[in-house]
This record gives C-alpha cells, structure tokens and sequence, in this order.
C-alpha cells in the first residue's frame, strides 16, 4: 500500500507525500490512516529529522475521508457499534494530537518537531482537519483549489478535530458559517478567513514549506490552546460575548433546520459544551457527539443517499456497456426558459451549442439569458471576461435548423404541444447524422408518443431538465417503449458533463418527480378546502423538512399550470379522476387571477416587489377554518405519504428501475425531506409495518389514496425494507 510515501532529504526535512494510486483525488481510509501514523511516528523518532512536511502528490491535497470506514468502524465493535465509532473516531484524534503535539514535552513545551501542511490545492474534510492539526498550514494560490469542511451537507458534522481546532483558531462566530453551512473557500479567501496560514505561489510551495520548518521555533508549534493564557477568539459561552453568539446561534440553527438535521444540532452541542473544558476534553466531547449523528438513522440515510449514491450515480451506475458518448456539440431547439438554460449550462460544460428558435430574436433572447447567468458570475467574481467570451462563443444562435449538422446530441424544448414537437423533431432529423441522439425535454407528453415523429425511435429518448436549469441538479432521464443502449448512455454522459445527476426511468405519466410531486401539491389544497389552517399546512410541511410548503409550492410554479395538468389529467383518466375537491380551490385561484408569484397573488400574497407577505387573507373567507384542527403529526403523514407511495406505486410499476434512483431524485428534484434520505429510506426508518398501519388509518379517514400499495404489505408480512430487499451485492458494496 503506498498512500502516503516518506522521504528525508540532506537538510534533514522529512516530506510524508500523500498520493493515493489510481485515484485522481486522495481519500483517506483506514489503512493509509495507520500509513501516515508509522511515517509520523518514523520521524518524530529519527534524530536526524528536524522537521516534516505533509503534502500531496496530486493537484490537490485530499478530497476526504471514504464514507465506507464508518461501516467499518460500526462493524468492528460487533454488537456495540457505537463504541466501534467512538473509538475508531478516537485513533483519528490520537493521530493528530500527535501531529500537533510534535514529539515535544507538554510541560515544558520544548523540543518538539515542526510539522507543516503544504497543499498545493483542494483540501476538503479529512484533508482540512489533518491540516488544522499542523503546525502551519501554507496553501497553493491555486483559484481553483477549494479549502472547508462540507461534512454538514451529506448529514455529518467535522467529527476528527475539525470542529474543535476551528472554533479555537476562529472563535465560534467566525467558524459558524464554515462548520453549519459547509463554506468552501479558495486559498485566498481562506487565509483571509484564518482557516489557513499563508499563501504562496504554486512553485514556491515547498521551498516556503521547508524553509519554514527549517526556521520554526519551539513557540512557533505551540498551538495557542496549548499555551498558557489562551483565551477563545470571541468570547467563551460564559463570557458575555460568547453567550450572544450561543444563544444566537442556537435560535438561528433551529430555525433554518426545524430541528430535524440531527447533526447540526450535534455540532452545536460539541461547540458549546467544548468551549467550557480543556482542549484533550474537547475533543472527547466532538468525538461523542459525532458518535451520536452517525448512529443517528437519519445521518447514515443522508450519507447513501446523498454521498454514496448520488456519486454512484454521477459515475454512471446505470449505464449501458457501450462505448464512450461524450457530446461535443449540441443543438437546442427552443431558446424559451427551458432552452436557453440547457443552452448555457452546455456551452459552460465546453460543448458548442447551436441554439434554434423560429425567429431570430427569440433565439438572440435564448443567448442573452446566458450572458445574463454569466454578468451575475462577473459581479460576483466567479467568472472572468475571458471565460464569459469563450462560454458565449461556444452559443450560435440562429433559425437555421441546417446549423445542426454535426451535432451528436439535439435537446428539444420548445412548446409543450405534440404538433409542433413533431415537426421540429422531422426536421431537426433531417440533417442529423444517423447515429445522433434526439431528446425532449417534455414534462407531460409519453416519450413513446413523440418517438412516433422520430425516424429512428432507438435514438429517442427524454432529457427532462428542472427550472432553473442552472441551478436544479437532477436530470431525468426517461426511455421510451423502444429507446435503445445509446440514446441512454449518450444522455447520461452529457449529464455527467454538464454536473448534474441523473436518474434513469421509464415512460409514464409524469415520469418520476412530477408524478409523486404533484399528490403532495394536491394535499396541501385538499386540505385548505376541508378547512385546515392553510399556516398549519405550510408550516407542517416545512417542520417535517420540505423546502417549501405544498401551497408556496404551487404558487412558485403557476396556479395556470396546475390547472392545465388537472384538466390534461382528467381527461386522460376519465371518471376514475381522483381529486375534484382540489379543481374546486385551483381552479377557483386562476379564475380570480390568482396565477401564483408571476402574477403577484396566488395563496400568498406578495407586495409590489414581488415579496411574500403572508398567506393571502381571502383563503380564510373562502375556505373558513374547522372548529376541530388536525394534528401536526396527521397533517405531516398526509403530505408526506402522498409523496412517498407514490414513489413506491413508481417502483411498482417499473417506471422507477432502482430506489437509489427514487432516493437521490427524491432529493435533488423537489427537495424532499434531505434528512431523511429520500421516500424509500424514509419508508424504511419508519418500517414497512408501521408504515402499512399509519396508511391503513389514512385510508379510514382520508380516502382510498392513501391505500398502501401491495408491494409495501408484502415487504411489511415478511419484515423486509427497501433497502434489504432491492440492494444487490454489487450495489452495497
Ligand atoms: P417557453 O414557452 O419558455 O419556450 C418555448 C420556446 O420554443 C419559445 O421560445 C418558442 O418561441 C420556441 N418555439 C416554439 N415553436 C418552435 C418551433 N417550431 N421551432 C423553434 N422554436 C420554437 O417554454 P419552456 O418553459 O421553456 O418549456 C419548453 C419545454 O420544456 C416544454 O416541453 C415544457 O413542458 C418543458 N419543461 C418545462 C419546464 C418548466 O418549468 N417550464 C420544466 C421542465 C420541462
């Protein structure tokens, strides 16, 4: 194993290089921790070394630490997993006490060894903690290079030291944003912050690393919590200062999580609780509490699904064994809002873009959109003149459809009407080369159909973005009845070169996250019709982790197009159509002009600026509050079971192939509940006999929608979960 290779040169400065083989990013895992250990402790015994450095042999330092230990560490203590965390989270913090301490005498603080982390790049999780516990850390000026701690966003917290060395580097105010929020910063930016000590230039890196070890004096590797007199930048809690900042804090974290991400909470309590005891005692306190979140069921679902899975995923897990797809130049037919996004996150990714409208200031329009994402990247300074120029370049905008010659991929998005996709699909095809892939990005038209206009229907499939583009994650893509290996595998390489994720389904009505969104739209309204405080349902949905509640939802999305896909649906279902009580309130809201934000009134009301000011008074005229008001736990299970069995009616019905699918789609696409990582792990942390009894109850009071689909009582008769039953060896491992 050579994750890590040690090197003494003549002036007696030892350089442990980090350089994980076969991989384009250092991870850390188990072993390669005991590697770096031995070299640690091979040079703090070598009389001949004065000093170490730490860097990599990559561009960048370290990406993290590999997810999988935790399993590991779980697995290691037997039946008291816990204890496994805890004392595997332990070796972490021994490891880098040891760095820290640097071999010197702790009472006298002398004789010591220097140790310095160099990072010639990105130095995420693992690779910042390590880092924090050197005696100085000197970066890149690499712009690229990304420098935090993003553990809190897939669920974690900064659990090997991260949490405690930062708040005593910055104070707790100041780590606030970098621990709760997972703030990436560039080199720059960083030591602007204090996370890091000293920039330098890429060529220098080493040299300055070195001389620096070669100068370090006994107070220079005395961290300040180690010296007498430290005091916590910004105040301890006790301290009227600190106390502010805790108690802030803790109104501010509640209030952006609800108080379901279990990790925040847990980061808190380790700050908190850490500031009042000494360093070593700190430490033990982060590693319990870190303990705490990954026993945490909600943690471990965020870690698959929103780390392991979503990377599966990236990485192409359910793509066809053909050979590589790549895009190089793509045509767009539609320069609308959908068209012009998926224009400008093409040319962004590199691909030439050829952009089709059926006139050319439509198509211009398409094009200046782009330059709009790229002025706001400017202002920010995300984006330089040079790269602005060359993303533009890379758009023709035009009506000529015989400028998509050369392309290997067309994305259609132009009107939501069978007609006009027919025509520009005959034409479009006209001058495609034959083995070019043509994709719609139709919400609600079955892919089978509109493969019908297609000369080649193995060619056909859908790409169906979400607005806005540049900013939604998921890409859903969905095969028709006759779509072939390469239209699949061409859409998901264009996906993974645009970064974002994809998901893989089947054609059905509303594919997947419309279709499990839209119930959940639904009961909201259905319930402001019975007379639920339309304040309980909103806040019911966001207490239960939803970024929006079901009624803000529709309003963001158009009243007018809830009502066209009611009326779309009704037709297509006929008497067996399920929600009239809803059609009575939307259709009501669009009859009074009430479309939602882009006509400033819908169940909100907005003030001329656009700005939500409250639910709109009216709704309590229209759809009077019942003198009995349900549970909070009532109303949360309705919202969220429409959502959920849906996905398993989904599952079901072959539409959906994979749950990791259903998961991470779940997540990236409408935003539900992240804590519980996603419909099937939420479906499974409840159990699907519970789950069975909470439906067979919603049933009794709410309506045969709720009735629990057979997949779910046959996993509930034999005590199975989704992640048991459908997880094959390959995917687990
Ligand atoms: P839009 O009305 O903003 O844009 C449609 C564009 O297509 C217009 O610029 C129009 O001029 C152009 N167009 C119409 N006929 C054309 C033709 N024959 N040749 C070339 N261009 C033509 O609509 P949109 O919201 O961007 O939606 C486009 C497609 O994307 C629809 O199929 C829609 O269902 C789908 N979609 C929309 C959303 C959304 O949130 N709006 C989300 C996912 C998918």
């Amino acid at each position: 194993m050579t994750d890590f290779t040690y090197a003494v040169d003549a002036d007696g400065v030892a350089t442990i290089t980090w350089d994980v083989q076969g991989k384009s990013m250092n991870v850390l895992n188990l072993d390669s921790r005991d590697l770096l250990e031995s070299f640690i402790d091979k040079a703090l015994a070598d009389p001949a070394v004065k000093g170490v450095i730490l860097t990599s042999g990559k561009k960048d330092f370290a990406g993290g630490m590999d997810l999988n230990i935790i399993a590991k560490m779980k697995e290691s203590a037997g039946d008291d997993p816990a204890r496994g965390l805890f004392e595997g989270i332990m070796a972490f913090h021994a490891l880098e006490r040891k760095i820290e301490l640097g071999g010197m005498d702790f009472k006298t603080k002398k004789g010591g060894k220097p140790i310095v982390a160099a990072l010639p790049g990105t130095g995420l999780g693992i690779g910042l903690e390590i880092p924090l516990a050197c005696h100085r850390i000197i970066a890149a000026d690499n712009p690229k290079a990304k420098i935090g701690l993003p553990e809190i966003l897939v669920g974690i917290f900064p659990g090997a030291g991260g949490t405690t060395r930062l708040v005593r580097k910055m104070g707790a105010m100041a780590a606030a944003p970098f621990l709760l929020e997972g703030k990436l910063s560039d080199p720059k930016k960083a030591k602007a912050a204090g996370i890091i000590d000293e920039v330098v230039a890429p060529d220098q890196l080493l040299a300055r690393a070195k001389e620096w070890v070669l100068n370090a004096t006994d107070a220079d590797i005395v961290k300040p919590w180690d010296a007498k007199g430290y005091k916590m930048p910004g105040g301890a809690p006790y301290h009227p200062a600190g106390f502010m900042t805790y108690v802030g804090a803790s109104a501010m974290v509640h209030g952006k999580t609800m108080g379901v991400y279990p990790a925040a909470k847990a980061l808190l309590s380790a700050v908190y609780e850490g500031a009042l005891v000494p360093f070593d005692t700190a430490l033990k306190i982060e590693a319990r509490w870190f303990t705490n979140v990954l026993m945490n069921p909600s943690s471990a679902a965020m870690i698959r699904s929103l780390f392991i899975n979503k990377e599966a995923l990236e990485k192409g897990a359910n793509r066809p064994k053909v050979d590589d797809q790549t895009v190089k130049k793509v045509g767009v037919l539609g320069a609308g809002m959908m068209g012009a996004g998926i224009a400008y996150v093409s040319a962004n990714a590199g691909i030439e873009v050829v952009l089709i409208d059926a006139a050319q200031d439509a198509a211009d329009r398409g094009k200046s959109h782009a330059e709009g994402i790229l002025d706001k990247g400017m202002k920010r300074g995300k984006v330089s003149a040079e790269k602005k120029a060359e993303v533009l370049g890379r758009i023709t905008a035009t009506t000529d459809y015989a400028a998509l010659k050369g392309c290997d991929l067309v994305v259609e998005a132009v009107f939501e009407d069978m007609g006009v996709k027919a025509e520009v699909t005959a034409k479009a095809e006209a001058v495609l080369g034959k083995d070019a892939v043509f994709a719609t990005n139709t919400s609600t038209l079955p892919i089978s159909d509109l493969a019908k206009a297609s000369g080649r229907p193995d060619h056909f499939i859908g790409i169906h973005f979400f607005s806005p583009v540049d900013k939604m994650l998921l890409v859903e893509i969905i095969k028709g009845r006759e779509t072939g290996d390469i239209a699949v595998a061409k859409s998901l390489d264009f996906v993974r070169q645009i970064r974002k994720t994809p998901i893989v389904v089947n054609d059905a009505r509303f594919f997947y996250a419309n279709r499990c969104i839209i119930p959940y739209i639904n009961e909201g309204i259905r319930m402001v019709a019975e007379g639920v405080e339309p304040a309980l349902v909103e806040n019911a949905a966001k207490l239960v982790g939803m970024p929006l509640g079901p009624l803000q939802l529709v309003d963001e999305t158009s009243i007018d197009l809830g009502v066209k896909i009611a009326k779309a649906t009704k037709l297509a279902m006929g008497d067996a159509y399920p929600d009239g009580a809803v059609d009575a309130v939307l259709f009501a809201m669009a009859d009074q002009g009430r479309l939602g934000r882009k006509s400033n009134a819908g169940f909100y009301a907005y003030d001329e600026a656009g700005k939500r000011t409250g639910l709109w008074d009216g709704l309590a005229s229209a759809y009077p509050a019942a003198d009995t008001q349900p549970e909070l736990t009532e109303v949360q299970h309705r919202l969220l079971f429409a959502q959920v069995l849906e996905a398993v009616r989904a599952l079901e019905d072959g539409v959906l192939e994979d749950i990791r699918e259903g998961d991470v789609g779940a997540i990236l696409g409408w935003g539900f509940a992240p804590w519980s990582g996603g419909p099937f792990s939420w479906l499974d942390m409840l159990g699907a006999a519970r789950a069975v009894d909470l439906c067979d109850a919603l049933v009794t009071q709410h309506g045969d929608r709720f009735t629990a689909p057979a997949l779910l009582r046959d996993m509930a008769a034999k005590g199975e979960s989704f992640y048991g039953r459908f997880t094959t060896k390959a995917q687990a491992a």
